[in-house]
């Protein structure tokens, strides 16, 4: 398995040693991109790559979802079908895209009560600390 930059995906890279510093009393290792000079710990590489590759899966799938609710509102059947099979999971369940499209604002409302619960509960206990205070 070969390593690439997380930022620009160069394989163009060096393992520098860094001199101890007040930070780190012992020189180290680090890896620069040659190409657009981020650097990283070698130890921290798979777990960047695993964060790196969770934001690009939900970056995709909310670049998805724009497009399916744009498709299903603006009534583009055919192209809210074709975007509705890209998810396997949520076309085994909805297959039509009218379904699909409710079952999915309905998640993101329960979510946002969700939050909005949240919010109000830390509101209240902010007032009645506040209220013991004065
Ligand atoms: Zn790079």
């Amino acid at each position: 398995m070969s390593v690439t930059c997380l930022k620009c995906g160069s394989s163009q890279i060096e393992s520098i040693t860094v001199p101890p510093d007040a930070q780190h009393p012992q020189s180290r290792i680090i890896i620069e991109c040659m190409e657009c000079g981020n650097k990283w710990d070698p130890a921290d590489y798979e777990r960047l790559k695993r964060q790196k590759e969770a934001a690009d899966r939900q970056h995709a799938y909310d670049m998805w979802q724009t497009a399916f609710f744009a498709a299903v509102t603006s009534n583009n059947i055919p192209e809210a079908t074709r975007l509705l099979q890209q998810q396997a999971d949520l076309y085994n369940k909805f297959p039509n895209p009218t379904d699909a499209y409710n079952y999915l604002n309905d998640q993101i409302r329960k979510s946002n009560k969700t939050t909005l619960i949240i919010v109000g509960i830390f509101i209240i206990i902010v007032v009645i600390i506040l209220s013991f205070l004065i």
